[in-house]
Order: structure tokens, then C-alpha cells, then sequence
């Protein structure tokens, strides 16, 4: 008798448990996203980020050749930024920070919009491209055209300088545009350059970063690094050393505008050293837009001699230039009608920890409990039968 019972009871119990497991995998799947996007609203304004431009920007990059680090094709590369802010203004604002790796001559370089200001947003991508194509099969010693890897990050700089330079006297922040020398020459499976890390110049960049700004008057708010936004088929990932107030932000607002594909609600969680890194190290609240690089079938391109314009798409660079639009406007918009509350000043990581972590806690946590409640009521049944046998005997 009292085998049946338990064998009844425990096969309840399972059915309990598997319902309980799927109804809370529902029930935070809908619930998560709606917390942070209840608080988060976009604020009415126009965006006017322009994807043509944004792409033709990348052409002229390739035109230029291979940006690969102590070549003359990466110091025009950096002359024709110069060339493209000095047409926004004449007098925009820019330094060139040099810097030194296995002594080739490397050049980061800032420019400066509203430096009036004291609030400091940095904008910031890397420049250079891949000297070796390693995860090219047919050609690992060629260099990489980095259209997608380098270019687009830039491209939608340049195009986001034009349009905040527009609305400059309406931004309550200072915005630094940051082009990265010698991010790209890493090993993974063979080096770019012989022996060089991963994001050589903006390591470089903050060790001297006091040099660029006055550390009493001014202040950094946040930094935005912008990798691998254009290539075809965008979906951006949880990257895990970011900031994910920050983070979380900017996801909200990308699937405000629409965008639940590119920002999906479960993105894939993966940590990756890029030069955001730097600025986390250094406490600046950080976020890196970037994508599954390594095992993506969607744009399967990273480090081959195929990142190049056939597969960037126009929308894909909209989509990340709008996004950064709205979030600056959203936060820094001196319009007092403009009501807006974003997660700002995103120095503590409020949100929850990644999606994965919190469902799992949470099934754990419930399965430990039932059965624990399920064990005790079993026990007291047990109890009773046994009781009321002993009366019956
Ligand atoms: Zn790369």
C-alpha cells in the first residue's frame, strides 16, 4: 500500500514540477523585458541618420586599401577623418594620440564636439584592419578588407559627428568621437601582427587619457563602442564586460524603435576583450555593440578576406546609428517637455544579471523547494497510513 501511495504522489509531483518549470520560463521570458521597458520610453524626436552615407563612408575606407597598423593606407585613412570632420567644421577639434607597439608608429584620434560641456559620452570603434585573414582557409596570409571588422564602427561615427554637430546647442553633453588604432592584429588562430595583442591603442588611449580632458571640470558619463554594425543579418549579443545598465539600455531602445531582431529579448551572453575593456578597467560605465563573430552562420565572414562590402548592409547600419541617436537624445536633450528615465548614470549594474542566470536560479531554486514541500507531505502521509494501520491491527 504505502509504495503505491509515493508512486501516485511522486508522479503528481513531477507533473507539478514540469508545469511549474515551463509556466516560470514563460513567465520571465515576458516579464523581464517588460520591466526594463516599462521604465524605458524613447522620447518623441527625429532621427536623422542616414544610411546611404553610412555606407558609402565604408567604400571610401576600402578605397583607401588595407588600414593595417604602420602602413600609409591607415595614416590616410586617418587623414580622410580629419578631412570629413574639418567639412562638418573647420575648426572641429581633434587630437592624434601617438603611441608605440613593437616600434610601429600607431595613432589613436579624438574629436571633440561641445567641449564646453562637462558631461563626456564617448563614441568610440577602431580603425585599423586585420593584416592576416587566420580564419580564412584559402588565404590566411592575405590581409582582411574589414568592411564589416573596423569600417562600419567608423562609418557610423562619422555619420552620427554630422548630425550631433546639427543639433550641437541642443545636447547637454560633450561627445568624443574615438577612432581606435591597433585593435585588430590579436592572435586567435594565428597572430595579425606578430606578438600583438588584442586593443593595443585603446589600452594606450586611457593610460594617457588624463592628457585630454580636465579631471576636475569634467566628467565621463559612458562609453558606446561600435563593432561589427553593419555587416547582413545584425543581431547584437549580451556582451558580458559591459556595463548592463548601459547595455540593457540601449537593447530597450533599439526594440523601441522596432528593432526586435537586432536587440532580441534572450540575446546569446558572451564576454569579448575589445576596447571598451580598457575604459570598464579605468570605471567608466562601458557598453560594446557588437555580434556573435565566432560561430555565426548569419555573417560567417570575421577575420577572412570576405569582410568585405558585399556583405554590409545599409539597414544594419541604420538600425545601430539610430539607436545611438535616440540614446543620446534620450539622455542629453535639453528640453525640459522632454520627460525621459533611462538607467543614467550607469555606474551600478541595477538590471538583472544575464537572462540565463536568472531563469536558472529561479527553477532551481523552486524545483529545491518542491520537492522539499513534496518530501515533508509524503512523510505525513506516510505517517497517517501507518498510524491508522496499527489502530486497524
Ligand atoms: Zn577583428
Amino acid at each position: 500500500m504505502v509504495p503505491t501511495i509515493r508512486k501516485v504522489f511522486m508522479r503528481k509531483l513531477y507533473a507539478v514540477l514540469l508545469l511549474f518549470i515551463i509556466s516560470s520560463g514563460f513567465l520571465l521570458a515576458i516579464l523581464y523585458p517588460c520591466i526594463i521597458s516599462i521604465k524605458i520610453q524613447n522620447i518623441d524626436v527625429e532621427l536623422d541618420f542616414n544610411k546611404e552615407n553610412a555606407h558609402d563612408y565604408i567604400e571610401d575606407q576600402l578605397n583607401i586599401g588595407f588600414r593595417i597598423p604602420g602602413t600609409q593606407a591607415r595614416k590616410n585613412c586617418m587623414k580622410y577623418f580629419i578631412s570629413k570632420f574639418k567639412k562638418i567644421d573647420g575648426d572641429f577639434s581633434y587630437d592624434i594620440h601617438d603611441f608605440t607597439i613593437h616600434s610601429t608608429a600607431c595613432q589613436n584620434l579624438l574629436f571633440k564636439l561641445n567641449e564646453n560641456k562637462k558631461n563626456i559620452v564617448i563614441l568610440g570603434a577602431h580603425y585599423d584592419s586585420r593584416a592576416r585573414a587566420t580564419k580564412d582557409s584559402a588565404n590566411p596570409e592575405s590581409p582582411v578588407p574589414g568592411a564589416n571588422d573596423g569600417a562600419s564602427g567608423c562609418a557610423v561615427l562619422l555619420e552620427l559627428a554630422e548630425i550631433f554637430y546639427e543639433k550641437r546647442t541642443k545636447l547637454d553633453c560633450q561627445i568624443w568621437f574615438l577612432f581606435f588604432d591597433a585593435e585588430d592584429q590579436g592572435y586567435d588562430i594565428g597572430y595579425g601582427m606578430d606578438d600583438w595583442d588584442w586593443c593595443e591603442g585603446s589600452k594606450k588611449f586611457v593610460e594617457d587619457i588624463n592628457n585630454f580632458y580636465d579631471i576636475n571640470e569634467e566628467h565621463f558619463d559612458c562609453m558606446i563602442l561600435l563593432d561589427m554594425v553593419g555587416g547582413i543579418n545584425l543581431q547584437f549579443i549580451n556582451e558580458q564586460y559591459s556595463s548592463s545598465s548601459l547595455l540593457d539600455e540601449l537593447f530597450v531602445i533599439g526594440r523601441n524603435l522596432g528593432h526586435v531582431n537586432e536587440f532580441p529579448i534572450f540575446p546569446h551572453s558572451s564576454s569579448i576583450t575589445d576596447d571598451h575593456k580598457a575604459f570598464i578597467n579605468k570605471d567608466i560605465p562601458s557598453a560594446d555593440l557588437i555580434i556573435n563573430f565566432w560561430n555565426n552562420p548569419n555573417w560567417p565572414f570575421h577575420h577572412t578576406t570576405q569582410d568585405d562590402i558585399s556583405y554590409i548592409s545599409s539597414r544594419s547600419l541604420e538600425i545601430t546609428g539610430k539607436t545611438v541617436e535616440q540614446f543620446i537624445f534620450n539622455n542629453y536633450f535639453n528640453d525640459p517637455s522632454k520627460d525621459y528615465r533611462g538607467n543614467y548614470p550607469w555606474e551600478f549594474d541595477i538590471s538583472f544579471p544575464s537572462t540565463e542566470i536568472v531563469i536558472f536560479i529561479t527553477v532551481f531554486f523552486s524545483i529545491v523547494g518542491l520537492i522539499f514541500l513534496g518530501r515533508k507531505y509524503l512523510h505525513q502521509k506516510e505517517l497517517e497510513y501507518s498510524l491508522k494501520h496499527q489502530k486497524e491491527c
